[in-house]
């Protein structure tokens, strides 16, 4: 990739922005190009080109919607290699990881796509004679699409692709951390025919152009992935205009390890889990409780499985199991976290540094034994690749600390014991549980989280009708 200058994507057309924002590889410090920081006006633009286009494009039936839907994954596939390399480079993400990334997002607008001839309302009994009452499903209108950085391509069809199958029209601001990613697939947008302002790219920073598109009263929906602190900030935007909100937050999950469950295969699934992305997921295991009588083999084999981790430069090296860190503040963080938890009496059963490789923001694969329920560690949203422990006396206390947190977006329980199992699953207070498997969702479930992890939930059925509003009609006659 080149230092190229990127431009906004709005109306069907390529729009250049004076003032731009550089893009780095943040495993060696590349410059990689520069994107638009757009202008207010140029947001206005965006929503006026999307809500114009809105009701021509609902006019449309669902099936010829979904085949846009599926022009847009065929290039997707065509272009699949370097929309990786672009990932890798502006992501730090391992090439294998950034494929998966390419291949789940053309899979996923194809799964929406199918959608087109399922779509149902309701036909409901009266009260009164000679009455029909029909539940139709109406699109919401323009929907804001406002995306984080850790799976920033795969968000982008996540959004769209229930947004554009219901009738919506979309804009995206990527993340600034990432926006090329986006710009490359509004290029393949534009080699289609997707009628003009369906589909609308601006970038730039939070402050600005996020927060011009949550307060906009043009806006019908915003769909954001992201941080906690900055979920709040968008109901506070969105608070004028009722905008309704679909909100996918941070997480904190828990994994639970009980003393019968198959060992080896909670240590690889709980290490697959922290090392993917460098323990930038949401969903993957951010705090572990084991049962005391497994513990000390259960914190040995996930030590000596942290450390044989292969990190470096994915842009560089494909064979590596994690990239580097975001960005100076995501190293910080992690750093000063695990400095603050040895301080408070964790012991660090490897790693726990930062990991000097000349460049870029690489920390090395960490295991922290000895952790207790009130330390930061095991409350706030590490987002980095380590793994703090607490041992617990039985299911009971492991619940109840799992429970016991701001975060309830996935959680994880390992056991062979069905009667333990189906216990987690009724008494554990989360959006996801896992049984015996690493923390990821399918297309098809239904990703949403309790307390702080957000509002609404994405993908499946109830993520798709999450694009819709109703409106029920009395009919006599
Ligand atoms: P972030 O909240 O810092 O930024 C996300 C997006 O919001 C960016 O595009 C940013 O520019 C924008 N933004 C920032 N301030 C804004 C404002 N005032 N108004 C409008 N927009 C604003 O999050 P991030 O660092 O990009 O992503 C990491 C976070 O995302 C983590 O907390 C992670 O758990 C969460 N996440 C959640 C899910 C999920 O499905 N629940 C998935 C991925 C990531």
């Amino acid at each position: 990739m080149t230092d190229s200058v990127y431009q906004n994507f709005i109306d069907n057309a390529f729009v250049a922005s004076e003032s731009l924002l550089e893009v780095y590889n943040p495993a060696n410090g590349q410059l990689l190009g520069r994107v638009p920081e757009s202008p207010a006006e140029q947001v206005e633009r965006a929503v006026a080109a999307a809500r114009r286009a809105q009701k021509g494009w609902a006019a449309k039936t669902a099936i010829e919607r979904a085949g846009y839907l599926r022009q847009i994954a065929a290039k997707v596939r065509a272009n699949a290699d370097r929309l990786a390399r672009i990932i890798t480079q502006e992501g730090g993400k391992v090439p294998g990881l950034a494929q998966v990334e390419v291949n789940f997002t053309a899979d996923y607008l194809d799964y929406m796509a199918e959608w087109a001839r399922r779509l149902e309302g309701e036909v409901l009994t009266s009260d009164r004679a000679n009455e029909h009452i029909f539940l139709m499903r109406k699109p919401l209108g323009v929907v804001a699409g406002i995306l984080p950085w850790n799976f920033p391509f795969f968000l982008i069809a996540r959004k769209m692709a229930p947004a554009l199958l219901t009738g919506n029209t979309i804009v995206i601001k990527p993340s600034e951390e990432t926006p090329i990613n986006c710009y490359a697939f509004a290029k393949l947008v534009a080699e289609t025919d997707l009628p003009a302002g369906v589909f609308n790219v601006i970038g730039g920073k939070g402050a600005s152009v996020g927060h011009g598109l949550s307060s906009h009263a043009g806006v019908d929906l915003v769909s954001f992935t992201g941080s906690v602190a900055t979920g709040a900030r968008i109901m506070a935007s969105a608070a004028p205009n009722i905008t309704k909100l679909n909100l996918e937050l941070g997480g904190k999950a828990p994994a639970i390890v009980l003393a019968d469950a198959d060992l080896e295969l909670a240590v690889k699934a709980i290490v697959a889990s922290r090392v993917i992305n460098t323990g930038q997921v949401c969903n993957c295991a951010e705090r572990v409780y084991v049962e005391r009588k497994v513990a000390d083999a259960f914190i040995d084999k996930v030590a000596q499985a942290m450390a044989a981790t292969r990190y470096g430069d994915p842009s560089q090296q494909a064979d590596l199991d994690m990239g580097p860190l975001i960005n100076q503040a995501g190293l910080d963080k992690v750093a000063q976290m695990v400095r603050t938890a040895i301080g408070q009496g964790a012991q660090r059963a490897t790693g726990g540094q930062v990991a000097d490789l000349g460049a870029g923001f690489h920390y090395q694969p960490t295991v922290l034994a000895g952790c207790k329920a009130d330390m930061e560690i095991m409350r706030k949203e590490i987002f980095g690749p380590v793994l703090p422990i607490q041992v617990v006396d039985d299911l009971d206390e492991a619940i109840a600390l799992a429970n016991d947190s701001e975060y309830g977006l996935t959680s994880s329980i390992y056991t062979r014991d069905l009667n333990a199992a189906l216990k987690a699953c009724r008494e554990i207070d989360f959006g996801e549980t896992y049984i015996n498997r690493e923390n990821f969702e399918a297309m098809q479930g239904f990703h949403a989280g309790a307390r702080k992890s957000g509002i609404g939930g994405a993908d499946g059925k109830h993520g798709l009708y999450e694009y819709t509003r109703t409106q029920v009609v009395y009919i006599q006659g």
